[in-house]
């Protein structure tokens, strides 16, 4: 089935499925040893783990869209893997190649095109997957009912997941992008599994059969085998170390819609003369073996019996050694469940082995075979612990009751009951959490709301291979699924409110030097002089090279101080008079003011002892704004950064900042009439929007997320100009569509979109959110603090209610003073589905219509 997921969701989704998964598999529904419902691990590619000259491509368009940058849910480079030249239908050339270095057991893909903060939108709508185990023979991986071709994404941004059904037991793979018209093509990709620690490579056989039972067709061939299939199958894996057990009734399967017996792979006794099936298994490396578990079906009554000897070889080099080991398991003529049955192998070195399975009846069906050496150590509770203490017998031994996995059923009840009262703990300490009933409400997870309708519609419409297959896959969308996800939540939470110190994410430490703020640590930073908070990724700029900022070094002596403008935590704002400023400023900028006279300037300075994270954030801010050239966007003049205290010279607002501004005034009206406080017009009111509308419209044009747009960070010049300042915690989209907050760091959660708080996702629809609220704050002439009325925690509630969309949420009122379609327009900035907010090209011209 395929889902359409946003990053955040899709880490959550691909968690191993625990401990509901463990019960399902103790149930004795799926016993295997490697479990396709756990084995669900990230491989590599998002987290780093996988270098990138493990990362290969068949061509790529340029070195900024190299191999790779075709890791899932990074933005580096140009944001994506993208092939030399145009993807054409039917042609299979290009491909983006992991090498995982061992074998792995892959269970679940995930792919994505190239959105780089939206200037990108490539993608592959669909693809195939090649794999290999040794590097030069490959496979084409095909579903269970042969399909090769796996939908892709339809869209540039969404993470697309695949259940591979059959999983994949490989160490190269490629996925190799398919349209259905010329088209470019990027992909960034991830791997999910886990390391396949049998160590086996393949398996040799003779083929599976075919019986007629009572008129039905049973095919008991490997349907799934990747080797070559004659009379014999060689040199591949399939259903035998598939992870799927077979049912006790051969003629069902877990798998619906397929042909009876296909769990199995069985043969007749009447086809083998010498009463013996041989299967020759090679495996990576010589390892010492401890056991080897075969998955029979006994279903007696249809004359299927496990096999009642095996006679094993071994061989570490060239021969075959002697003698063998021999094994007869207890036969079972009363229980006609499906089980597996556990062969000691005795701590016998070997890298292959050759066992002869001798028949018990007139058929012998085996659905999985695993082998437990040195290494391989999976979760061993998914396979039934052997109680009884194996011993070997010599070829010709009578069967004796030795083994009877059927004795386990005890142990595995009480595991059951343990593991249910463990459910049960877990439970109840989520049900105390403070978001617990706020998530356990909803119905669906809050990725971005297109993502949740194209998932459940084509939840709805599929009768995909995905719910037929994997029963687990609906899961994606339970309740329960949104408890587990709860402390993420509540940590998210406590982080936007500031109360939490959370530890650093592996991604973040995977990507040291990577400056990405997703992953970068937040300290709680206080703005220069205001009370704003920046976010801070541990990065030392190399900003005093200059070659990234487009503004020069001030001679500081030629700055007079005049007035302190505003004072915080870690630095001051100066007002500060400067003499030959203009011959110092490039033609594109002129003060308005004789070119003779000296020029007001606002120089903003940090303190001396302040700390490397405040330092680095100072210096990013100086670099975002260096490039920033717009009448509405605060101009940066020139930096003292040479010597300390470093400096940033902008031009002087003379009527401070907006929300300052707006409290010193009354709207005009009768009632101001009878008092002294100077007034403002709805127009001038109007007219400020406006130019915060049009100055945000130009920072989105760059992509530059602003992140804390709001009437404190406008500055006020003369005529009601308006100029946005504070970009201590703006960022480019191009490093990253979103942003995760990790460690401590407290934000303006009155301005902030849900989306934000909840996911730490940071866009320019957030940006637009915080638009809403700062117009709402301008006509309500800053009288009031957003949601004034409601705690910080009572702010947080809301945000759930929004999340929710149950109508439940309680929007800002309209101020007085507001007309119908201006307050229309604030509601649309605060639209749940951030595609459907307004842009702020739209939101520009929507207030120049509505000028009075
Ligand atoms: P900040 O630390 O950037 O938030 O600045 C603190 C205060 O200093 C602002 O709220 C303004 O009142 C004032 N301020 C900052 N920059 C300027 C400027 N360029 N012109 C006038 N006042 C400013």
């Amino acid at each position: 089935m395929m889902k359409s997921l946003s990053p955040f969701e899709m880490r959550q989704l691909v968690k191993p499925k625990f401990p509901l998964v463990m019960l399902f598999y103790l149930l004795g529904v799926v016993r295997s040893q490697v479990s396709p419902g756990v084995c669900r691990y990230p491989l590599g590619m998002s987290g780093g783990q996988i270098q990138d000259e493990d990362i290969s491509a068949s061509s790529q368009w340029s070195e900024s869209t190299a191999a790779r940058y075709g890791r899932l849910d990074f933005e580096e480079g140009d944001g994506a893997w993208c092939p030399e030249i145009t993807v054409e239908p039917d042609s299979l050339k290009e491909f983006l190649q992991i090498d995982l270095r061992s074998l792995h057991f892959i269970t679940l893909v995930g792919t994505q095109g190239r959105h780089a903060g939206g200037i990108g939108n490539e993608f592959a709508q669909m693809y195939k997957i090649k794999y290999s185990r040794d590097g030069s023979r490959w496979i084409s991986w095909r579903n269970r009912q042969g399909r090769q071709v796996i939908e892709g994404n339809r869209n540039a941004y969404d993470i697309v997941l695949k259940d591979l059904e059959p999983p994949i037991i490989a160490r190269f793979v490629r996925f190799m992008p398919m349209t259905d018209h010329s088209m470019n093509v990027c992909m960034r990709v991830e791997l999910y599994g886990c390391e396949w620690l049998d160590g086996l490579v393949s398996y040799n056989a003779p083929v599976g059969q075919h019986m007629i039972f009572q008129g039905l067709h049973v095919y008991l061939n490997d349907s799934v085998y990747d080797g070559a299939v004659g009379y014999s199958m060689t040199e591949g894996l399939g259903q035998l170390t598939d992870g799927m057990s077979g049912l006790d009734d051969f003629t069902l399967s877990h798998v619906y819609s397929v042909w009876p017996g296909y769990d199995y792979v069985g043969w007749n006794n009447e086809s083998f003369p010498e009463g013996q099936v041989e299967i020759t298994f090679e495996f990576d490396r010589i390892r010492n073996f401890t056991t080897m578990k075969v998955h029979c079906n006994n279903m007696f009554p249809r004359n299927v019996k496990m096999f009642k000897q095996v006679v094993c070889y071994f061989r570490s080099e060239t021969d075959w050694e002697n003698p063998p080991i021999a094994f007869s398991p207890v036969m079972d003529n009363v229980d006609p469940s499906a089980r597996f049955v556990t062969v000691p192998l005795h701590n016998h070195m070997a890298n292959a082995i050759k066992c002869q399975y001798y028949f018990a009846d007139t058929w012998m069906m085996f659905s999985e075979i695993t082998f437990q050496s040195d290494t391989a150590m999976y979760n061993t509770t998914l396979a039934p612990p052997n109680t009884d203490p194996p011993t070997s017998t010599q070829p010709g031994d009578d069967p004796t009751h030795k083994v009877d996995d059927s004795n386990t059923r005890i142990l595995i009840g009480c595991l059951v009951a343990i593991i249910f009262i463990l459910v049960a703990i877990i439970v109840i300490i989520l049900w105390r959490q403070v978001w617990q009933k706020m998530l356990e409400k909803s119905e669906t997870f809050p990725y971005n709301s297109n993502s949740t309708r194209s998932s459940s519609s084509s939840e709805q419409e599929s009768n995909s291979t995905y719910e037929r297959i994997f029963p687990l896959g609906p899961d994606y969308q339970e309740p329960s699924r949104l408890i587990r996800k709860l402390p993420e939540f509540s940590q998210v939470m406590e982080e936007a409110a500031g109360t939490n110190s959370a530890p650093k994410s592996p991604q973040a430490s995977a990507q040291e030097g990577v400056p990405h703020y997703a992953e970068a640590d937040i300290v709680n930073l206080q703005g220069v002089t205001g009370s704003n908070t920046y976010a801070v990724p541990a990065v030392t700029m190399d900003l005093l090279s200059g070659k990234d900022v487009a503004v020069e070094e001030f001679p500081r002596k030629l700055l007079t101080f005049k007035e302190k403008l505003g004072e915080g935590q870690f630095g001051e704002v100066h007002l500060c008079e400067v003499e030959g400023m203009q011959d110092f400023m490039n033609e594109d900028f002129s003060f308005d003011t004789n070119p003779n006279m000296p020029v007001l300037v606002a120089v903003k300075m940090l303190r001396a002892d302040a700390n490397k994270n405040a330092r680095n954030d100072f210096l990013k801010e100086i670099k975002i704004m260096s490039r920033l050239k717009d009448p509405n966007i605060v101009h940066l003049l020139g930096v003292c950064v040479c010597s300390d205290p470093l400096c940033m010279i902008t031009e002087y607002m003379e009527n401070g900042d907006l929300n300052q501004f707006l409290s010193r005034h009354e709207p005009e009206g009768l009632s101001a009439l009878l008092s002294t406080t100077p007034t403002v017009r709805y127009s001038n009111l109007h007219d400020m929007a406006t130019q915060i509308a049009s100055g945000m419209k130009y920072l989105s044009s760059l992509n530059f997320v602003h992140r804390d747009l709001a009437t404190r960070n406008c500055l006020v010049g003369k005529n009601y100009t308006i100029k946005i300042a504070d970009f201590g915690m703006s960022r480019n989209l191009y490093s990253g569509d979103y942003y995760r907050i990790q460690g401590r760091a407290v934000l303006p959660i009155r301005w902030m979109s849900w989306e934000s708080i909840l996911l730490g996702k940071f866009t320019t629809a957030s940006d637009v959110w915080a638009f809403g609220v700062t117009l709402w704050e301008t006509l309500m002439l800053c009288k009031e603090q957003p949601y004034s009325q409601l705690s910080d925690e009572q702010v947080i509630e809301n945000t759930g209610e929004f999340f929710r969309d149950q109508k439940r949420q309680s929007y800002l009122p309209q101020p007085a003073i507001c007309p119908d379609p201006i307050y229309k327009l604030m509601l649309s900035c605060w639209r749940r589905n951030a595609k459907e907010r307004p842009s702020f090209q739209n939101i520009y011209n929507t207030l120049l219509e509505c000028q009075v």
